[in-house]
């Protein structure tokens, strides 16, 4: 048996044990495999045997611990010696506080909470800020959709308690980039300010948390220690809809940072007005700073925002690929992400280069896999289905009449139900292009002008699709 020294006696960082560990995994897996998914992974904290190493996402773990779990375990043993434990925290926005192990470990030690925040006289070692270092400004990519909440986020983070902007308030639809953005936040002021207390947490970790408070009667404690922060950074305070005492506690806290000039950053799914359920005193009171909405990204920022995050993956894509991708997916930033790592996945899993025919097929699987959301192909299969034509069809250059109209009222509502552009619907019909899409609407749309019932008929299978889709 080979002699194994304690890691004590071998790496004082995180880093070097990890570093050992990637020579050793470099030599056992393919070289895209290596580069896409060990690369990328950073070691966090080095406690005894136990290895705590960062993940960009779920995802991660779940395909190294498919196709490499026993490299990994073996790796990690080879290293740091026979009870060597790895952990990982995902970094995922959502789960970012989320511990998971890769083997079974019957017991974990009780960890410390990592921190981010180099500690400082003010600032008590434990203090944990739960900031996602992955989120700063520069890996935010500016749009015409964020550029306001963009512009502000950096101006309260370059001048802290400077701004007339207290509350922050940014709102829009999942997967825009909300909680990136008031990350951004919180880590530029960290940098600037490391005696700051700043803290991210969202508001339904922060009811379950006032919960427990409650059963251990630490209520007091719980409400001092959020109103001694600098900067509280709350994420989707939609969450807090409902919960009647703690949007009360809630409040208190807000009043008391805000009277003392403290910052207080806010993301929800709604603009203020529109979070029916809330108090109304909170409402009015996240009315009076600055309130900025982030609107889904336009086809160029798609583009850039594919293509910064392809190069951090290591992997570079053709306008093609990106405009394919970027023309395809179409409603939000974490969907394009994801669109990115499936394809890593099933290149380097199938150990072939990402080509378009590959691009398609997984852009295909994510399209398919939207819940809840109208899909071309379906709206097509319902129309033929109603006009007893062959769907393949209406995909050929067929002529026939009653192809013809099926094929034309598909585009129609594909236009009016999906978030789809015009070119991606031409794609779905044989990759006809956006002029003939054009056309298929106004002709439904002129002869719904002169006959009503034609238009009946066309109302009712839209309610049809729509409802078979919620
Ligand atoms: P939300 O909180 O609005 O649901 P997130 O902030 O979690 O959205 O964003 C989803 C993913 O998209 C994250 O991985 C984030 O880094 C990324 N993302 C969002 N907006 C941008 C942007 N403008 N530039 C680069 N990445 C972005
Ligand atoms: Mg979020």
């Amino acid at each position: 048996m080979r002699e194994v020294l304690t890691n004590k006696e071998l790496y004082s960082s995180p880093h070097e044990a990890w570093k050992e560990c990637l020579k050793l995994i470099k030599s056992k897996v393919p070289f895209l495999t290596y580069n896409s998914w060990f690369l990328p992974i950073k070691p966090v904290k080095l406690s005894g045997t136990t290895l705590k190493i960062e993940v960009p996402n779920s995802f991660f773990i779940e395909w190294i611990d498919e196709h490499y779990n026993t490299v990994i375990n073996d790796t990690i043993k080879d290293v740091l010696g026979e009870d060597a434990r790895l952990i990982y925290l995902i970094l995922d926005g959502k789960d970012d506080t989320i511990e998971e192990e890769v083997e079974e470990i019957q017991e974990v030690p009780e960890e410390e909470p990592v921190s981010y925040v180099e500690p400082t006289n003010n600032i008590p070692p434990d203090f944990n800020s739960y900031l996602n270092p992955r989120y700063s400004f520069d890996s935010f990519i500016k749009g015409e959709g964020n550029q306001l909440a963009r512009a502000a986020a950096i101006s309260i983070g370059e001048n802290l308690h400077k701004t007339s902007f207290n509350p922050f308030f940014v709102y829009g639809g999942v997967g825009l980039g909300k909680t990136h953005l008031i990350q951004a936040v919180g880590n530029r002021i960290i940098t600037k300010h490391p005696g700051k207390k700043v803290i991210y947490l969202s508001a339904d970790l922060f009811t379950v948390e006032f919960v427990e408070a409650i059963q251990s009667n630490k209520v007091n404690e719980f409400s001092n220690f959020y109103k001694s922060m600098d900067v509280l950074i709350i994420d989707d305070i939609q969450f807090l809809i409902g919960k009647e005492k703690t949007q009360d506690l809630f409040f208190h806290i807000f009043n008391t940072l805000h009277q003392s000039g403290k910052q207080i950053i806010l993301s929800s799914d709604k603009p203020p007005k529109d979070l029916k359920g809330l108090n109304e005193r909170l409402i009015s009171r996240f009315q009076w700073g600055l309130t900025a909405d982030i609107q889904p990204p336009d086809l160029e920022t798609r583009v850039a925002i594919l293509k910064k995050k392809s190069e951090n993956y290591g992997i570079s894509l053709n306008n093609e690929i990106l405009e394919y991708i970027a023309h395809n997916i179409t409603s939000n930033i974490r969907e394009l992400e994801g669109c990115l790592i499936k394809l890593l996945a099933n290149s380097s899993f199938s150990s072939r280069d990402i080509d378009f025919e590959l691009v398609k097929r997984t852009v295909k699987e994510i399209s398919t896999n939207r819940p809840a959301n109208i899909s071309i192909d379906y709206i097509t299969k319902t129309v033929c289905e109603y006009y007893k034509v062959d769907e393949n069809k209406v995909r050929e250059k067929n002529r026939k009449k009653e192809v013809v109209r099926a094929r034309q009222l598909a585009m129609y509502l594909s236009k009016k139900l999906t978030k789809s552009s015009l070119k991606t619907i031409g794609l779905h019909f044989g990759g006809r292009d956006h002029s003939t899409v054009i056309h298929a609407y106004n002709s439904v749309e002129n002869e719904f002008m002169q006959d009503e019932q034609f238009k009946e008929f066309v109302d009712g299978l839209r309610s049809k699709i729509e409802f078979n889709a919620s």
